[in-house]
């Protein structure tokens, strides 16, 4: 629900001073109680703010989309990231799906020798190796992989809604979480849209701000 400015300006006022009259909101916007009646009653109505008899207007604490834009853009990748699940690049299709199972996963990483970021594999990746008349136990992941340098990455300190905004840019179920490292990056963490689904749930029962 969009507030009007003298909503807002009403919101603030019995933020900073409550619980606090009708008759002293008023006065502080040299108004009459009358002429803020409506205001008062809508945003009671909509649970801005709460009204109790003989006491006065309350703050509910209920968030302004301003309030939530601000909850969301403090949101961290390092405070929702999880575990990656990383297969070396010469294992074999076979065990990068069995991996998949075992770990029960969508997206898995691939690292080469050094450890470094080599490649990703998603479920149709290994569906389409699948498929073909290849011996999964001899195809190694390298072969079918998306490589570097065309993986999207996200690093810990990045906002999760620019992580959100890449997986859906590039249509894609994850993202690997990197840091530098001396030859090229190192994988520390995984973002995928479950990360996104279970964030943007837990926006919805956070009630204070
Ligand atoms: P699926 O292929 O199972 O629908 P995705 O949508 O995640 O899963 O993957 C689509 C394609 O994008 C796959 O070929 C996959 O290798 C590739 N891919 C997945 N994640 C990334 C990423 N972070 N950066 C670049 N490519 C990726």
């Amino acid at each position: 629900m969009e507030l009007s400015s003298r909503q807002e300006k009403i919101v603030d006022i019995v933020k900073e001073n409550g619980p606090i009259t009708g008759e002293k909101i008023a006065e502080h916007l040299s108004l009459t109680r009358a002429t803020l009646r409506p205001d008062l009653s809508i945003l009671t109505m909509a649970g801005f703010l709460e009204a109790r008899p003989r006491v006065g207007y309350f703050y509910s604490g209920k968030h302004t989309s301003e309030a939530l834009s601000g909850k969301i853009k403090r949101m961290s990748v390092k405070d929702y990231q999880s575990i990656p699940i990383i297969v070396k690049e010469n294992v074999s299709v076979y065990d990068a799906i069995s991996t998949m199972f075992l770990e029960d996963i969508g997206t898995l990483f691939v690292s080469d020798s050094k450890g470094l970021l080599a490649g990703v594999l998603s479920r149709k990746d290994l569906l389409r190796a699948s498929i073909g008349q290849q011996n999964l136990n001899t195809v190694p992941v390298h072969i079918i992989m998306t490589r570097m340098p065309n993986i999207a990455v996200c690093r810990k300190d990045d906002l999760l809604i620019d992580a959100a905004n890449k997986l859906i840019e590039k249509e894609i179920d994850g993202l690997p979480v990197v840091r530098d490292s001396e030859n090229g990056l190192e994988v520390i963490g995984r973002i995928t849209k479950t990360t996104i689904a279970r964030a943007f749930s837990e926006l919805a029962t956070v009630h204070e701000i």
